[in-house]
């Protein structure tokens, strides 16, 4: 069994270590700290080409896991009190080398994340976003390609939140 003070599989108080009743949301029985689980912000790129007529999205080949090998929209988890759209800015400049500057709020989706074992819930804030200028240079240990899809005819993507928000997008545009 392995231990946990945090997230859904908790079965341990965070604060004093004592076993937990049930899982969270609980208080626990020993020192009374409440114990949470909220999902973790995310920051995600639609990033357009500009084609008002037919635009297009970039999608990268995503090159770790979860997912390795599946198609995803660029982004990443906020850091502490980082806002989502100045995390979206800098997902911009880590992943592809560019400075974006971001458009409307496409929306916010629920959705889950499985990494070092765990799930964990996730709340996906997905950006408009054009590139200012400069030639997109992958990082390679996030992408190992890069496509450009129509935003009303995309493939399938990694996480469920992705596909909800590029159907919102295209909607969003009349498409
Ligand atoms: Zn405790």
């Amino acid at each position: 069994m392995t231990l946990r003070a945090y997230g859904p599989d908790a079965s341990f108080c965070p604060r004093c270590g004592a076993p937990l009743a049930g899982a969270p949301p609980i208080a626990c029985g020993r020192c009374g700290y409440n114990l949470f689980v909220n999902p973790r912000p995310t920051a995600c790129l639609i990033v357009l080409d500009g084609d008002p007529v037919t635009p297009r999205f970039l999608g990268l080949l995503r090159a770790a896991e979860p997912c390795s090998g599946q198609w995803a929209t660029p982004g990443g988890f906020c850091n502490g009190w980082e806002h989502p759209s100045a995390a979206a800015v800098r997902e911009g400049r880590e992943e592809l080398g560019v400075e974006v500057t971001l458009g409307d709020c496409v929306g916010m989706y629920l959705g889950s994340y499985e990494y070092q074992g765990e799930t964990l819930p996730v709340l996906d804030v997905f950006y408009f976003a054009a590139i200012d200028a400069g030639e997109i240079r992958l990082d390679p240990a996030e992408a190992s390609e890069m496509a450009w899809f129509e935003l009303a005819d995309p493939p399938k993507l990694a996480f469920e939140t992705m596909n909800e928000a590029v159907r919102a997008a295209a909607r969003q545009l009349g498409l």
